[in-house]
């Protein structure tokens, strides 16, 4: 018999947990599942990337998005101060990365500023952090979660990334249960009869 909840139909809350692994399957969740909760085409608005855009301009890199674009830049607020980040390869001089990520995200823009954040004692500072980056999150940085890495790092529960296709939420991985290690033969244990 069917269930009867007065007609009345049960308002979805909205997901807030869009990239990191899934329960069900132990993946990585799929970028399909990430849900856009700003405006779709965050540019050329928006204060935050005119200073990315600003950031960009005193780098002296190409505008983002055009043809002889290859950067990356982004900019981080957390408590009170912003920072700003750039892919490793326009780093001059480097930043030395010490947090914890995939080896891809290490050396993209949103790895420096939350390594600038965190070497500025931001650490713990903020459970949300807001950041802007004028290019989508790379599938190291997205669906494998490297800035959900970051967002453990820097002590947040989540990095809200505002990119050019929309909002993302990144929130710090669940860990997966590894698969149990196959005894090596060597130490098989042979139980003799009426021991
Ligand atoms: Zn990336």
């Amino acid at each position: 018999m069917p269930k009867t909840n007065g007609g009345k139909k049960k308002k979805k809350t909205p997901k807030t947990t869009l990239v990191g692994i899934s329960k069900k399957t132990k993946k990585a969740v799929p970028p399909k599942q990430l849900t856009f909760t700003a405006s779709k085409c965050p540019f050329p608005g928006g204060k935050d990337f005119a200073d990315v855009a600003a950031e960009r301009k005193r780098l002296a890199l190409p505008a983002a998005g055009s043809n002889s674009d290859t950067s990356t830049v982004a900019k981080l607020k957390i408590d009170g101060k912003s920072y700003y980040g750039v892919n490793s390869s326009n780093q001059n001089p480097k930043t030395p990365i010490t947090l914890t990520a995939n080896a891809q995200t290490k050396t993209h823009a949103e790895a420096e500023v939350v390594q600038k954040a965190i070497n500025d004692g931001k650490k713990g500072k903020a459970d949300s952090v807001e950041m802007w980056v004028d290019r989508d999150a790379c599938s190291s940085c997205g669906i494998y979660n490297g800035i959900g890495s970051l967002a453990r790092e820097l002590g947040a529960k989540e990095i809200i990334v505002h990119s050019p296709s929309g909002t993302h939420v990144f929130t710090p991985p669940t860990s997966i249960p590894r698969a149990k290690k196959p005894k090596p033969l060597g130490l098989l244990v042979i139980k003799k009869k009426g021991k």
